[in-house]
């Protein structure tokens, strides 16, 4: 069975070539940072104009690498949502017009079980599994008990973890995006300055960020005022050992809570070395579950993960029709 993933929810655009769900063939990725970097995020026309002008080109580039003819090609499967709607359009149209002028059967699916279904691309799946999921627009854990079900037991009531990040690197006056170099930052200085961590409810999965986020804005506000200097490796150490106690600490106590087999990490944040390093420590010496953390290409977005999810959901039966839509509010458990 033979996958083409298509995906342009964001500021990539990227298109790959699966076999049998696991086998990457290819995995073409343009990505736009360079454009939005001067706007500080993402601007939704620019990255528009962006997937217009590259969807051809990555689609010819990731056939050509993984030698396969469109006869070849058992289904498409594209990121339908959530997304930026002008971005998941362009994907949207390019996967329909593949579909029907070469009779390929057209599968949408969605851009966070993608980013889970990244780490299939590693190793094979057992349920039932926990995922943490950290990207730019999404922090939540979510829970499995068979492939292509997703039931969140917890999520983030305002920011995202990535999107903390990128904030927190703005007022620093770090480039976009922020998180690699929060992350680099962090490991130069030391968690000095004490800064809240956002428990919630005693029994709650759910997650805060933007308190954080304000807290060490406010540091570095009075700071200035009082003519003090603090060192941004400290605070950026500070911060990122706040955000990670938090993710590790509920995801420990889910995984023992719903008794899982497999811990995943997965999403743009998953690129987090502090992050990376912190799971791996707490899971290393507890008995039954594995981790799996996929490697930094497959953490960000991209089109393998697409096609990962894409050929579960075309085994399960599920076909999507012509007249497929852009959906930025898709939901994960639906
Ligand atoms: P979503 O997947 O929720 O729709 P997205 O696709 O925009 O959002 P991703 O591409 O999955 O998000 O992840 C991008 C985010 O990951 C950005 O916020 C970026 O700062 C963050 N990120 C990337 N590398 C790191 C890192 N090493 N440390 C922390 N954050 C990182
Ligand atoms: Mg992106
Ligand atoms: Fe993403």
């Amino acid at each position: 069975q033979i996958i083409m993933g298509i995906e342009t929810s964001c500021d990539e655009t990227a298109v790959a070539i699966v076999r049998n769900g696991r086998e990457i063939l290819s995995n073409v990725v343009a990505s736009q940072i360079e454009s939005h970097k001067r706007f500080g995020g993402v601007v939704p026309e620019i990255a528009s104009r962006h997937h217009v002008e590259e969807i051809t080109i990555v689609l010819e580039e990731a056939m050509k690498q993984a030698n396969v003819t469109f006869e070849d090609i058992d289904a498409i499967a594209v990121t339908e949502g959530p997304g930026l709607v002008g971005a998941l359009l362009i994907g949207v149209n390019a996967a329909k017009a593949v579909a029907f002028a070469h009779n390929i059967p057209l599968v949408g699916v969605h851009h966070i079980a993608g980013h889970i279904y990244a780490n299939r691309l590693i190793e094979e799946l057992e349920f039932p599994l926990l995922s943490l999921v950290v990207s730019g627009g999404h922090t939540e854990l979510v829970y499995m008990e068979e492939h292509g079900t997703f039931q969140v037991i917890g999520e983030t009531r305002d920011d995202a973890a990535g999107e903390a990040y990128d904030k927190v690197a703005r007022t620093l006056n770090l480039p976009y995006p922020g998180g690699p170099h929060i992350d680099r930052l962090a490991h130069e200085g030391e968690p000095t300055i004490s800064l809240p961590r956002a428990w919630l409810e005693e029994d709650s999965y759910d997650f805060s960020f933007s308190g954080l986020k304000s807290a060490v804005i406010n540091t570095l506000h009075n700071a200035e005022q009082r003519g003090e200097i603090i060192e941004p490796e400290n605070l950026a150490a500070s911060f990122q050992a706040s955000v990670i106690d938090v993710l590790v600490t509920k995801t420990v106590k889910a995984a023992k809570e719903y008794k899982v087999k497999e811990v995943l990490l997965a999403g743009g944040v998953a690129a987090n070395k502090g992050l990376r390093y912190a799971l791996e420590n707490r899971f290393s010496d507890m008995e039954g579950v594995k981790l799996i953390i996929p490697p930094l290409s497959l953490c960000t977005d991209n089109a393998a993960m697409i096609a990962a999810i894409g050929s579960i959901m075309y085994e399960k039966g599920k076909r999507s029709t012509l007249a497929l839509n852009a959906n930025p509010g898709l939901d994960i458990e639906k």
